[in-house]
């Protein structure tokens, strides 16, 4: 058969609970969604503000697309690479305003995170430069790393030590030498000790890139990560910051110095070679980013909310991991982990198993992420069906 390749590995996974496929979601609002013939509470989304579903937002945004006459002016898509004739003004517009709020000279928008981590880090990265990244960083970071013809060494997860030990080893060997990290684990919720890392690059001259993705809009008095909480921003050559997660949009940023935006406008293949955002939709990102320094409510409520879970699955005895908005409680086992998330889900809870190859081999999970628009009556109940 010409597909059989393919068909047993699909078997295989099926086999092993690691399979995996679409389920097609009929509305959605701040809290809930709609699948199948049934409302669910939305545990595994990352609208950590709780911004994608407000109905208020989606009305500001029609009112102030037709003020503005975004659609009248540039149409519906860019139709062509920001090289090209895809760079609308509202692009420039944007950039200068995430430059302003981080106070550095530049930031350049990508596409997705997806495209920002694999086009950064291939254009910058060389055949004879080293790269260190922590071993738990996102896929996006890998396949950038991949793609950059530079060697790459995982040090262990949030294990400094063992950084330190690799940039000794062999940092003498490179010409240029990469540190790569995640501020707030995806996966596990736990967050990086940036003090650290900007300490070593500096230690051992080398650049230091940080994903915020999961820490933008969350953490931060102006919501602008970990690195405004640690006082930092002037001190991490380049912030990776998404538009799809807390900002309640698609896209995502780099915030850098002017020659580095200059070189990636110039290599930065994920930049150069793809479609740009469709104009509507970068003017609504610019709109989110100039509400996200105000939103310190809901990042109080978020903490709030997240401590307290936090605390009720440890008095149930439940294995959790992290310090975050994103609360992964462990089983380990995959069969087991599905039929849980399978029995909240009778229960009315939408939060899905997270399992290898997407986390280790052992530490099959519930990643539960919580957002601004839940209230504790929300969730208190789930530790405890949990422990049932
Ligand atoms: N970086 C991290 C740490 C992520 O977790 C993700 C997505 O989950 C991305 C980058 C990719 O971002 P995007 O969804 O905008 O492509």
């Amino acid at each position: 058969m010409k597909y059989c390749n393919f068909f047993e590995e699909l078997e295989k996974l099926k086999l092993s609970s690691q399979y995996r496929s679409f389920k097609s979601i009929i509305a959605r609002n701040e809290k809930y969604i709609d699948f199948e013939d049934k409302r669910y509470l939305n545990l595994s989304s990352n609208d950590y503000l709780g911004l994608a579903g407000n109905k208020d937002l989606c009305q500001n945004l029609l009112d102030s697309l037709s003020n503005n006459n975004i659609l009248q002016k540039f149409g519906l898509s860019s139709s062509s690479s920001r090289l090209l004739t895809g760079n609308f003004s509202i692009y420039d517009e944007l950039e200068s305003e995430l430059a302003k709020l981080y106070q550095r000279e530049s930031s350049l928008v990508f596409n997705s995170g997806y495209h920002a981590n694999t086009g950064v880090i291939s254009a910058l990265c060389k055949r004879g430069d080293l790269i260190l990244c922590d071993k738990q960083n996102h896929a996006s970071i890998i396949d950038g790393m991949k793609l950059s013809g530079a060697d790459f060494f995982r040090y262990k997860h949030l294990d400094y030590q063992h950084l330190e030990n690799l940039l000794e080893q062999k940092r003498d060997k490179y010409k240029q030498a990469f540190i790569i990290s995640e501020s707030i684990f995806s996966m596990d919720g736990d967050k990086a000790d940036l003090k650290k890392l900007v300490d070593l690059k500096n230690k051992y001259n080398a650049i230091l890139i940080i994903d915020e993705a999961h820490a933008f809009g969350v953490f931060g008095d102006k919501g602008l990560g970990v690195c405004e909480e640690n006082s930092l921003i002037q001190d991490i050559d380049i912030i990776i910051g998404t538009f799809g997660k807390a900002a309640a949009s698609i896209g995502a940023f780099a915030i850098l110095d002017n020659v580095l935006k200059e070189y990636l406008v110039n290599k930065s293949r994920s930049l150069i070679f793809t479609t740009a955002l469709p104009p509507v939709n970068v003017f609504w990102t610019l709109n989110i980013i100039k509400l996200i320094p105000e939103l310190k409510e809901q990042r109080k409520h978020l903490n709030e909310l997240s401590n307290a879970l936090r605390n009720s699955f440890q008095e149930c005895g439940i294995k959790i991991l992290g310090e975050s908005q994103i609360i992964p409680a462990i089983f380990g086992d995959n069969d087991v982990t599905v039929k849980i998330s399978e029995k909240l889900k009778y229960q009315g809870f939408w939060i899905l198993p997270i399992r290898p190859p997407t986390v280790p081999v052992g530490t099959s999970r519930l990643r539960i992420s919580l957002t601004a628009a839940l209230e504790w009556d929300d969730i208190k109940d789930i530790a405890s069906i949990i422990r049932e």
